[in-house]
C-alpha cells in the first residue's frame, strides 16, 4: 500500500478539487434549497471524465482503478455527496455489465454511455426487500412468445426519474424463487418509448417492444436533494436472452461483488463529506470570538476539532485500504470495505454534527453549509447496507 499518488491520480484529484471549487460551491446551497436534479453539473462532469469510471477501455470507457476511483468520489463527495451520489450510481449500474456482460452486452449497454451524458440506476431495493435484498419478488417469467416478461416494483432508486438505462435485479420464474437474475433494459430501448411525464414528476415509459416502466414522484428527501430517488415499477417489460447479464442464475452473486466494489465508494463519499465539515468548522471557529478569544482556543473547541480530525484521517485510511483490497481482488475485500464504509459513515455524521454544535445557533440556519452536511450524513449511514449489515459481514467474515 503507496500513499503516494501516481502523477494520474494527483491530475485526477487536482481535476476534480478544481470543478467542485468553481462548479458545485459557490452555487451548492441554492441548488440544494430548490431540490432539483442538476442535470447540468452531472453533464460537466461527464464532460471532464468524472462519470462511468468502470467502463472498459474496449468499449472506449476509461476503466479507471478502483482506488483511482475513490479518490475522485472522495474529492467529488467534498463539493456535495448528492451529485457524488448519483455520479456514484450511475458507475454501480455499469459495474455489474462490466464485472459480467458479454463483449456484445459491453458494447450494446455501455458504449452509449461513452458517447453521451446518460444516466443510470441499479435497481436492488424492494418496498418488502431493503437489507434483506434475497426477499425481491419482482420476477422475470417465459411469456407465450418465448421471451421473460419482466414484473414487479422497486424503491428508493438513485437516478430514477432521469434515468436512460435499468439494471434490474429480480428473481426467475416466479417471485418467491430462489434464483436471481441481472437483466438490463438498454438506453437503446428507452430513448426510442414513448414517455408520458406525470403531473407529479414521475414518467410512464411505453417501451416499443412491449410493457411499461413506471417511475414514481421525486421523493421528498431530508438530506442528499441534489440526487434524485423515486420508485420504479416494471410491468410486462419484454426481455430477451441478449438483456440477460451473464447466467442468469447469478444476479445475486454479481449484485454482492458489485457492492464490494460500492462499498469504498460509498466510504469515499462520507471521507469527503467529513472532511468538508471539518473544514468549515475550522474556518468558523477560528473566525468567531466569544469571552474574549477565538472559540477554536476555548480547550473544549479544541478537543472537538482534535476529534473530528482524528475521525477524518483514520475513515481516510480505512477507504484506501479498502481500495486496495478491492483493487487486488483480496480474499478479504469484504471485510475491508465493510469496515471502511461504517468508518466512514460514522466520521461524516460525527464531523456534521459536531461541526454544526460548534457554529452555535448559526449551524441550525440553512444559510450555514454545515446545517446541509448534518443532513446529508445520514443516509451514508444507511444506503448500499446499514451499519449492522456492515457489522454482520466484519462478524461473519472474522470466524
Ligand atoms: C437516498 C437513498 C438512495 C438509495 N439508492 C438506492 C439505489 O440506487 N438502488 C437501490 O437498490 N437501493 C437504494 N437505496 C436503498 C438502500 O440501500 C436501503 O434503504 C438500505 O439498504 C436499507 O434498507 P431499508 O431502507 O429497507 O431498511 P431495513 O432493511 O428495513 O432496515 C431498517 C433498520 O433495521 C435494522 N436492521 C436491518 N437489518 C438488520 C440486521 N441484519 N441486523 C440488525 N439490524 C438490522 C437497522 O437498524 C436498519 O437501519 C437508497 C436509499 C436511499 C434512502
Amino acid at each position: 500500500m503507496n500513499f503516494i499518488l501516481a502523477e494520474e491520480q494527483l491530475m485526477y484529484v487536482e481535476t476534480v478539487q478544481r470543478f467542485v471549487k468553481d462548479k458545485i460551491l459557490p452555487q451548492v446551497l441554492n441548488l440544494e434549497a430548490t431540490h432539483r436534479f442538476p442535470q447540468d453539473l452531472i453533464s460537466e462532469a461527464w464532460e471532464l471524465g468524472l462519470l462511468n469510471l468502470c467502463i472498459p477501455e474496449d468499449v472506449k470507457g476509461f476503466e479507471i482503478d478502483i482506488i483511482s476511483t475513490a479518490l475522485i468520489v472522495r474529492e467529488l463527495s467534498y463539493g456535495d455527496t448528492g451529485i457524488s451520489t448519483s455520479a456514484m450510481c450511475n458507475d454501480l449500474a455499469n459495474a455489474v455489465i462490466a464485472q459480467n456482460g458479454s463483449d456484445e452486452q459491453k458494447q450494446a449497454f455501455l458504449g452509449p454511455f461513452v458517447e453521451k451524458p446518460l444516466i443510470a440506476s441499479f435497481c436492488l431495493t424492494e418496498p418488502g426487500a431493503g437489507s434483506d435484498n434475497a426477499a425481491m419478488t419482482s420476477f422475470i417469467k417465459k411469456g407465450t412468445n418465448g421471451k421473460y416478461l419482466l414484473n414487479g416494483e422497486k424503491c428508493f432508486i438513485t437516478n430514477a426519474s432521469y434515468a436512460s438505462q435499468f439494471t434490474v435485479f429480480c428473481k426467475v420464474g416466479k417471485p418467491g424463487g430462489v434464483m436471481i437474475a441481472c437483466v438490463i433494459i438498454p438506453s437503446e430501448s428507452i430513448m426510442k418509448a414513448e414517455i408520458r411525464p406525470q403531473a407529479a414528476g414521475g414518467r410512464e415509459i411505453i417501451l416499443q417492444e412491449g410493457g411499461m416502466i413506471i417511475t414514481g414522484k421525486p421523493e421528498d428527501k431530508l438530506g442528499q436533494r441534489l440526487s434524485n430517488t423515486a420508485t420504479v415499477k416494471f410491468e410486462d417489460v419484454v426481455i430477451d436472452d441478449s438483456r440477460i447479464i451473464g447466467n442468469r442464475r447469478l444476479g445475486f452473486k454479481y449484485a454482492m461483488d458489485v457492492l464490494d466494489y460500492a462499498r469504498p465508494m460509498v466510504a469515499a463519499i462520507g471521507v469527503g463529506l467529513a472532511r468538508r465539515a471539518l473544514d468549515i468548522t475550522l474556518e468558523y471557529t477560528k473566525e468567531r470570538k466569544q469571552f474574549g478569544e477565538r472559540i477554536c482556543d476555548l480547550p473544549v473547541v479544541r478537543d472537538t476539532l482534535v476529534a473530528m480530525w482524528k475521525k477524518v484521517e483514520l475513515a481516510d485510511l480505512a477507504l484506501m485500504k479498502a481500495a486496495c483490497k478491492v483493487q487486488e481482488k483480496a480474499e478479504d475485500r469484504s471485510l475491508y470495505a465493510s469496515l471502511a464504509k461504517n468508518t466512514a459513515a460514522d466520521a461524516a455524521i460525527f464531523c456534521a454534527t459536531e461541526g454544526l454544535h460548534l457554529h452555535g445557533g448559526y449551524g441550525f440556519m440553512t444559510e450555514y453549509e454545515i446545517s446541509k452536511l448534518a443532513r446529508d450524513a445520514h443516509i451514508i449511514d444507511i444506503y448500499e447496507g446499514v451499519r449492522e449489515v456492515q457489522d454482520m459481514i466484519i462478524g461473519r467474515e472474522l470466524v
